[in-house]
């Protein structure tokens, strides 16, 4: 299924976000998917960005570019840069000499900056996110909240300058939704001709898996950020009062990484399990049904994918499924209140053929559009652009 001959594959340099932190939750899932790509379409070295003393990084970091575009320690995280790390990025790339450097994450901007400026090779930057137009959005209904500055978020100004700076050299950019191609494209004026959408993608089973019912309803996150936080109170003190009173009492179990303490120290209603820092998530999937009351953009929407991977039924805002091309009563039910989510969870729940219908188009609609392997044409295509000027 190779779409180039050996010939023409281009010398792809991979920078991903090494730190141990990054290793589970949607980035990591979108790292694995595009690593796959670019090795189905390219000579590709992966090399994993990474201070090797990561909790307790003092290796001095040079000023510039940063300090030229007139970032300051107030974007510490998308603006982190470990010269020990930078200087290992520097032999790799002077090692694989390559055509393309690809990077993935905002915060991973320095590094392909150093293996850019070492090799001369061609920039894409894979970007997550639309970063500071999401940390706007959300530090909006953050702001007036007195639990705050639990998130570490803000106003997403600093982030824009670093998103800024990065723009300003990268030749090409890979974005996970259209929506967010245009929000970056707009924001820093950046050609929309370079820019190409690569979606999120998860590996499909062979076969959709199937389920007898649903006995529980699940939510996935990292509870530390703060729209998956907003999710988790929206479960616990609206669905949870509601769903219990209704025809289909089920139980919700709230699973993901990181969970602040105020989070961990809640008392929570009978029917709701936090099931803190999980080591697996498969053995959630079976007799599930995955809600996504999400209200605030971003967030990886992989969590769907995975759901539709694990023929498991999906109820969700429209936010929530933002991003992915799916149509509520084909692949999903939308639900945008506590009352509508209940009503949509008692259908799924007792229409045998609903769920079978939602699930069947949930794992096809996948396997169409959002597994690596339909991500191999569109990386090639855009690395495709680089090769054919150099040959
Ligand atoms: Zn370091």
């Amino acid at each position: 299924m190779e779409s180039t001959s050996t010939g023409d594959r281009p010398v792809v340099l991979y920078l991903t976000n090494g730190s141990e932190l990054m290793r589970v939750g949607g980035n990591a899932l979108r790292t694995a998917a595009v690593d796959e790509a670019l090795h189905r379409c390219a000579i590709t070295t992966t090399h994993r960005v990474r201070c090797v003393d990561e909790e307790d990084c003092a290796h001095a970091a040079p000023a510039e570019p940063a300090a030229a575009a007139g970032i300051g320690q107030d974007a510490a995280f998308h603006n982190a840069y470990c010269s020990v790390a930078g200087q290992r990025v520097r032999e790799v790339a002077e090692r694989v000499r390559p055509d393309i450097v690809v990077a993935t994450g905002l915060e991973m901007w320095r590094y392909l900056h150093v293996a850019k400026e070492t090799t001369g090779a061609a920039a894409v930057l894979d970007l997550v996110n639309a970063d500071s137009q999401l940390a706007g959005e959300i530090w909006s209904v953050l702001r007036s909240r007195p639990d705050a500055e639990t998130f570490g978020l803000d106003d997403g100004v600093a982030l824009r300058r670093v998103e800024a700076a990065a723009l300003s050299f990268v030749d090409h950019l890979w974005t996970c939704t259209r929506l967010d191609a245009a929000a970056l494209s707009a924001l820093h004026d950046f050609p929309i001709d370079n820019v190409t959408v690569v979606p999120n993608a998860v590996t499909s089973p062979a076969a959709r898996p199937q389920h007898s019912g649903v006995e529980q309803i699940v939510y996935l996150g990292r509870f530390g950020w703060f729209p998956n936080y907003l999710a988790a109170e929206f479960l616990i003190d609206e669905l949870a009062p509601m769903l219990a009173r209704s025809a289909t009492p089920l139980p919700i179990v709230l699973a993901g990484f990181g969970p602040p303490a105020s989070l961990l120290r809640r008392r929570l209603p009978a029917a709701v399990r936090l099931l803190a820092d999980p080591v697996t998530i498969d053995h959630l999937w079976p007799d599930s049904l995955l809600a996504v009351p999400l209200t605030l953009g971003g967030g990886s929407r992989l969590k769907i994918l995975e759901a539709f991977a694990a023929g498991c039924p999906v109820v969700s805002t429209a936010k929530g499924i933002e991003g992915i091309d799916a149509e509520d009563g084909v692949h999903y039910l939308r639900a945008e209140t506590a009352a509508e989510m209940t009503d949509a969870v008692s259908r799924v729940t007792a229409d045998h053929t609903l769920r079978e219908n939602l699930t069947k188009a949930g794992f096809d609609l996948l396997n169409d559009a959002y597994t690596p392997q339909r991500l191999i044409p569109l990386v090639a295509g855009s690395l495709r652009r680089f090769t054919a000027v150099r040959r």
